[in-house]
């Protein structure tokens, strides 16, 4: 005989199962989940990498997007996700962002990033932090730590510092790589030219769905080389760099951002999406090709709408990229894809 605690015990143990069982569960296996990443928009041309940068890129998008997709297919919330990728991709040496960012005019690194949750719209940015180990953290700490949206400079740094933020010396982001393009830059401006055809721009971003069902975006960078009088781009900036919203779509970009500002592209991109009823390639093409390219705005975007599917657009000759969509279907490229599609076998 049970005693009656025991009895009531297993009675309720077993309308929990009941309950577990019939309440239709949000689980991860059954939501489709999807990612896209870039590295950054550019004069990129298969002449200009050795088959070893060409591997090396490849092989961190490729740890990159799978990291992401694991963790949104445990159930990972989007932002954790964002973050998680971003902070692998600042590490890297490869890409204008966190160690390996580009220089300014004086030789600093000034680092700007965003986030942004299209759950709730709420979002978090930093713009020209010089000591917060990871920019893509601080903005995150802004979204949910602060009452604000966009925090610069000194006050940024000091605000990620009371946040228990990693702080490093500023020479932690530099690399050999940065410094010289920093002296190219310096020289073909005092000859008067306009800086390198062959710039790259580096930076990085990461849209997601998650298995809950919210879209988020995030991006991450070093801005531009040679940047002065504290210039920000687009990269901080919700609605040009970085916008997500539940009901439209997920866009990071990377460019020229002074063009990506002006244009403010991410959400003109959702808005699209929302107002004329496009899709988002569609969508992105029409942005990106359709007007940025006439006015001489360089860069590309990786966007995702709330089913899963993926854009990843861009008018420049190259652009560093992965994606995995909601049906399971990954891409990792750099170059334009008639160029992806004469890639030597094994390349
Ligand atoms: N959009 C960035 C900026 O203008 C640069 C980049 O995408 O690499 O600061």
């Amino acid at each position: 005989m049970m005693a009656d605690g025991t009895r009531g015990i297993a009675f309720t143990g077993l309308f929990a199962l009941l309950v577990v069982l019939m309440v239709p569960s949000v689980s991860a296996s059954d939501s489709p989940v999807a990612i896209a990443i870039h590295g950054g928009a550019g004069t990129i041309k298969r002449s200009e990498l050795t088959p070893e940068q060409d591997r090396a890129y490849r092989n961190i998008l490729n740890q990159a997007v799978d990291l992401g997709h694991q963790r949104l297919a445990a159930g990972v919330d989007g932002i954790d996700v964002i973050v998680e990728v971003i902070q692998l991709l600042e590490a890297s040496p490869l890409f204008n962002a966190g160690h390996g960012a580009v220089m300014t005019w004086t030789g600093e690194h000034e680092l700007d990033a965003s986030i942004m949750n299209g759950a709730t719209l709420e979002a978090g940015a930093v713009a020209g932090v010089k000591r917060l180990k990871s920019p893509i953290a601080a903005a995150r700490a802004v979204m949910l730590a602060s009452p604000h949206v966009l925090l610069s400079g000194v006050g940024a740094d000091e605000f990620g510092a009371q946040q228990g933020l990693e702080q490093v010396d500023n020479d932690w982001f530099s690399t050999e790589r940065r410094q010289r393009d920093l002296e190219r830059y310096k020289a073909r401006h005092s000859a008067g030219l306009s800086p390198e055809p062959t710039a790259k721009f580096g930076t990085v971003g990461v849209v997601v769905l998650d298995a809950q069902g919210h879209l988020a975006a995030g991006t991450s960078t070093g801005g531009m080389t040679g940047k002065r009088w504290g210039r920000i781009g687009d990269s901080p900036i919700i609605g040009a760099g970085t916008y997500a919203n539940d009901k439209r779509c997920a866009v990071s970009a990377t460019g020229h951002g002074e063009f990506f500002i002006r244009w403010h592209v991410a959400s003109d991109i959702c808005a699209r999406v929302a107002y004329q009823n496009l899709t988002i390639e569609q969508a992105a093409t029409d942005v990106i090709i359709g007007e940025l390219l006439p006015a001489g705005g360089e860069g590309g975007v990786v966007a995702l709408d709330p089913r899963g599917n993926v854009a990843m657009v861009f008018n420049s000759e190259g652009m560093y990229r992965a994606s995995i969509d909601a049906s399971g279907h990954k891409v990792v490229a750099i170059y334009n894809s008639q160029s992806e599609r004469e890639r030597p076998e094994g390349d």
